[in-house]
């Protein structure tokens, strides 16, 4: 069967920028991103589009291959990732570091939801920062999720 999962792989010295795309589910194929060896290894997760429940056990599986004195950032997780940060015990590996993520907002003017990018450092105590609106520039929005669900992940 074929994966619905792409895997771009890039390997600069010591350091790997994976890439993820598309869906993670039991067909996915992390071969391309295993045995890499490196010290240090970035996950992109912007181009995600779902996870199923054996998708994860197959991203756990694979965290396993990776040594535990590797250096692990998350960057650019969509909500279907970051929902399962907050659930699932082990998504995130010990150690890792969340780095950036989507968070669904709400426009009250233009009475429409929009993704803002947000890099975790920006969250204080668990509260969404007031952002801009994309469309309007209008300042009338809202963060559009349980801040305290949604931000469980950051201990
Ligand atoms: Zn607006």
């Amino acid at each position: 069967m074929s994966s619905k999962l792409e895997l771009n792989v890039e390997i600069s010295s010591d350091e790997v920028e994976i890439k993820l795309k598309g869906i993670i589910d039991e067909d996915s194929d992390f071969g391309k991103a295993t045995n890499l060896n490196a010290k240090s290894y970035v996950f992109d997760f912007k181009d995600i589009e779902s996870i199923n429940s054996c998708g994860i056990r197959e991203w756990i599986n694979y965290l396993g291959t990776i040594s535990d004195d590797a250096k692990i950032v998350y960057r650019n997780c969509t909500q279907v990732i970051i929902e399962q940060m907050g659930m699932v015990k082990g998504f995130v590996k010990e150690g890792a570091v969340v780095e950036s993520l989507f968070a669904p907002y709400f426009c009250e003017d233009c009475d429409d939801e929009f993704k803002h990018h947000l890099n975790v450092s920006e969250i204080i105590e668990k509260k969404a920062p007031a952002v801009k609106c994309p469309k309007c520039s209008g300042e009338n929005t809202e963060f559009d999720a349980i801040e305290a669900q949604y931000f469980s992940f950051i201990k």
